[in-house]
């Protein structure tokens, strides 16, 4: 018996979801581009399915474009609009992204730094962070003494993939509007989709990533949203499909069953949010009540609903992960780490956890197929777990 536990790493698909795919896995197999019925078939399902993405994101159709997923729509949203600015403006000065973003930003900022994406002869923007709170939170007075107006691109996300934290983008998106008026603002909103409102998450920003396989959807299809009047250039050059933004043969299966996973997912967020969070709570508050020397990392009321980042004292995590994995219940170590497994979490150490408390850290994320059954099995393995490792 599996206790499935990392919906933040990726989820199972929705049945709803398998069903509205079969179709373009089989006879409708065309390629969108073409000029004959099979094609038409596939153009009309890709059309179909933007426009449900552009209904679920509160944007327009023309301002949703197919990526391979949630990494490729932030390196668009990164080195393309620099690109494009480099072009309008020529050099651009600054760049800046909060410290706890995922690795397809942060890593892209860095890149950035160091004079990726830029035209010939320009020099390299300077990379900016904004600080977080111990909760994970942008600190919004941090965030004051990086903006200014030569910074050209900003980048938060909606929700952190680690912790589960929500940043307050409206409040961030208000200062920057005024701090630095010419920048264009992102949020990588991959992990926030499917429980946030995401009409009214994205209302403000310019530019948003999202991917399909955090939602019930397939893997290796998401959208880039680039609302109208802001200029992105492709990274690809090829056949000039998603009106030159990303060539490629289209996705048509993973589009649909993208868009039938993110309608979904909007559509009973907030019955879901309950459903999630109340087995979040009974999770972690039975972590707290039956083991000691339990911490969670951020305050639960700025967590998405399936989210519970905990840290073990005196235990590893990936050994905990092992011994959890053999008693049938996957969970993560929080964070993947690039530069080997005894280094801390990067967006733990942004929040001031140290070394030694950071060595405990799990994440758990629950989602649509987590049943109470599920919370109960874990539950009874858990203590037993930490106890062995710290015997
Ligand atoms: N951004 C965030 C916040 C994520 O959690 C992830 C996946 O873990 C990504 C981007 C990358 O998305 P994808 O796996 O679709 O490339």
């Amino acid at each position: 018996m599996i206790i499935y536990m990392d919906y933040a790493s990726t989820s199972p698909l929705r049945p709803e979801v398998v069903e509205a795919m079969a179709p373009f896995n089989g006879d409708n197999f065309g390629n969108a581009s073409g000029g004959h019925r099979v094609s038409r078939y596939a153009k009309k399902a890709l059309e179909d399915a933007r426009d449900s993405i552009a209904e679920s994101c509160g944007v327009e159709s023309g301002e949703v474009f197919f990526t391979s997923g949630g990494t490729e729509s932030d390196n668009i949203a990164v080195l393309g609009t620099l690109g494009a600015e480099n072009k309008r403006r020529g050099e651009p000065t600054a760049v800046v992204c909060s410290a706890v973003e995922h690795p397809a930003v942060f890593e892209t900022f860095r890149s950035v730094g160091a004079g990726r994406g830029l035209s010939v002869g320009s020099v390299a923007p300077q990379t900016r962070l904004a600080a977080v709170d111990g909760s994970g939170v942008v600190d919004l007075g941090s965030l004051e003494e990086v903006l200014d107006q030569g910074v050209v691109l900003v980048s938060v996300m909606l929700a952190n993939n680690e912790t589960g934290t929500i940043q307050p983008l409206s409040s961030i998106v208000d200062l920057v509007r005024r701090l630095a008026p010419d920048a264009v603002f992102h949020t990588d909103a991959v992990q926030g989709a499917c429980y946030l409102d995401l009409a009214s998450a994205l209302s403000d920003v310019d530019v948003a990533s999202i991917s399909a396989h955090k939602l019930g959807g397939p893997k290796g299809v998401g959208a880039v949203v680039v609302r109208k009047g802001i200029n992105v250039a492709p990274l690809f050059h090829g056949g000039g499909q998603e009106r030159g933004l990303r060539s490629g043969t289209s996705n048509v299966a993973g589009a649909v069953g993208f868009a039938s996973a993110l309608s979904i997912s909007q559509s009973v967020r907030e019955s879901e949010s309950t459903r999630v969070g109340l087995l979040r709570d009974r999770l972690v508050d039975e972590i707290k009540s039956s083991v000691p020397g339990v911490t969670e990392s951020s305050d639960r009321s700025k967590v998405l609903p399936g989210h519970a980042h905990v840290r073990f004292q005196s235990v590893d995590r990936e050994e905990l992960v092992v011994l959890l994995d053999q008693a049938g219940v996957c969970v993560s170590a929080g964070s993947a780490c690039s530069s080997g497994a005894l280094e801390p979490s990067r967006v733990l150490t942004a929040m001031g956890v140290d070394k030694e408390d950071a060595r405990g850290a799990i994440r758990f994320s629950l989602g649509h197929m987590t049943t109470a059954e599920d919370v109960e099995r874990a539950l009874a393995v858990i203590p037993e777990a930490v106890g062995r490792l710290r015997a």
